[in-house]
């Protein structure tokens, strides 16, 4: 194929991709988005097959065909509560594979010589790292996610200097590769990649359950870094252009859910937010009374209210319960109740994750809200549902100074003429904070699997 086809092909798959990321930014267009980023890839993939350096054609189709097969198999199983460590896992495989690439151009640099070499091994090396700490950050990463390996943040004595120790070392065994006048330093190169990992595995052990998702994204961040560096080391633009733009997206969907739970952004990234050196963290327990209720008083309530808003949270979707909170708002709304849906950017464990499962069970778009949009008018609102929902809505994060979360934007339930709390006990949040929000007067607990609770209520709705 020529190489004038090659790149427009390479050209149009880059529009494609930035089309995509446009589009996945809004629920009524993620579809389109994910079809526009599906198409770009299959372009690239298909141009790069012609690309004149391809050859090996058995091996590149059967790896193609393994590689498609594992990826639908994984994609259609996995549950939408996995979707987090799948996402650690796929980052994984980006960051070995600009590895691999990295070591392979270094044995296959021949053809380099003067600047021209030292400007190729500065990227190889670029690669290696990123991309070994890319991939055993997000191994440990996936291992925490899945609860194979304990949440809870491992601390080690001098953590910053033994970083700061494997960064020099990195520094130095690079100025030997450097050095070199061949490729003979390969085994300097590997050693750099084990430093690199090693690190990766350090960083990532460090940081507490509550922050993975932002380490996640920032891994991802870091897998489109080294996809880039892996563009620069094959000379290939599209590889830069796609690594260049998950990179930038990655670091500010990390940025984004920083600002949304008040973390101080490089603390986290760097591990350990908010723990002493050595402390373990524990979940506290409640105090005080709080007033449990019954489907049938909730029933009751939703039918005389004028205005309600449902606030889904973590809970709903371990619950599964989206299908029968759309059954209710249908219900609802039948009967001339005003029923709207309030999104905080950090309900769940993922951004965006409550509206996808409302997405999935057919919930109408222009009744989900951000919180910013519904938090003016609590005070007008007759009664929340907050389902499995609790560091935000938790109104210590703003009276509270002595509180973890102190300083995090929530929604302001509490202001509603009556609160029910969806739970199956009185435990805490992913924040591990008591939530006095149960003990206000105007809040009553609703007990028990959301899912079971809500189909009650549907079934006393429905009589
Ligand atoms: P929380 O983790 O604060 O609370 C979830 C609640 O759901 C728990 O209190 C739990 O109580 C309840 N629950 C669990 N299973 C069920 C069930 N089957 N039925 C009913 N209730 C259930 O979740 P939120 O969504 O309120 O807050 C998200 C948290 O995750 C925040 O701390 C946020 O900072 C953090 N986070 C989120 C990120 C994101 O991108 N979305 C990123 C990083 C962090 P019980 O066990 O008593 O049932």
């Amino acid at each position: 194929m020529p190489q004038g086809i090659i790149t427009v092909s390479y050209i149009i798959a880059s529009v494609l991709f930035i089309l995509s990321i446009g589009g996945l930014s809004r629920q009524d267009t993620a579809r389109r988005g994910n079809l526009l980023g599906v198409a770009g890839m299959s372009l690239a993939v298909l141009a790069t097959l012609f690309l004149p350096e391809s050859g090996n054609y058995f091996w590149l189709l059967l790896m193609l065909l393994a590689g498609s097969v594992l990826g639908w198999l994984a994609a259609t199983r996995v549950e939408m509560t996995q979707m987090p460590e799948m996402v650690a896992i796929l980052n994984s495989f980006g960051g070995l594979a600009a590895a691999m690439v990295g070591l392979a151009s270094y044995l296959n640099s021949g053809a380099y010589t003067g600047a021209e070499l030292i400007i190729h091994e500065v990227e190889i090396m670029l690669g290696v790292v990123i991309g070994t700490y890319t991939f055993t950050g997000s191994v440990v990463a996936f291992g925490k996610l899945s609860g194979r390996i304990g949440s809870k943040p491992v601390i080690l004595p001098n953590r910053n200097l033994l970083n700061l120790t494997g960064l020099v070392a990195i520094l130095i065994l690079g100025t030997v590769v450097l050095a070199g006048e061949t490729s003979n330093h390969w085994f300097i190169l590997l050693l750099i990649a084990v430093v690199a990992g090693a690190i990766g595995v350090h960083m990532v052990m460090a940081i507490g359950g509550a922050d993975m998702p932002v380490v996640v994204s920032m891994l991802n961040s870091y897998s489109g870094l080294s996809a880039a560096m892996a563009g620069f080391m094959l000379s290939n633009d599209l590889l830069i252009v796609t690594g260049a733009l998950v990179g930038s997206s990655g670091a500010i969907l990390s940025y984004i859910m920083c600002v949304g739970m008040n973390r101080p952004f490089l603390s986290v990234i760097s591990g350990g937010w908010g723990v002493e050196e050595g402390t373990v963290l524990e979940s506290t327990t409640q105090s005080g009374e709080a007033v449990a209720t019954h489907a049938e008083e909730v029933a009751d309530h939703l039918k005389n209210s004028r205005k309600v808003v449902i606030v889904p949270g973590y809970g709903m979707a371990v619950a599964q319960a989206q299908h029968v909170v759309k059954d209710i708002t249908e219900t609802l709304r039948a009967e001339g109740v005003e029923v709207r849906f309030a999104i905080h950017p950090v309900a769940g464990r993922m951004p965006g994750h409550m509206n996808v499962l409302l997405a999935e069970a057919g919930v109408p778009y222009d009744i989900v809200l951000e919180m910013e949009e519904l938090n003016p008018d609590f005070p007008d609102t007759d009664l929340v549902l907050v389902i499995g929902a609790n560091d935000i809505v938790n109104p210590g994060a703003q009276d509270d100074p002595g509180m973890s979360i102190y300083g995090m934007p929530v929604l302001e339930v509490w202001k509603a003429g009556m609160v029910v709390a969806l739970k199956r006990t009185m435990a805490t949040g992913y924040s591990g904070v008591e939530n006095p929000l149960y003990f206000r007067e105007n809040t009553r607990m609703l007990f028990g699997d959301a899912k079971d609770s809500l189909t009650q209520v549907a079934t006393a709705l429905h009589r």
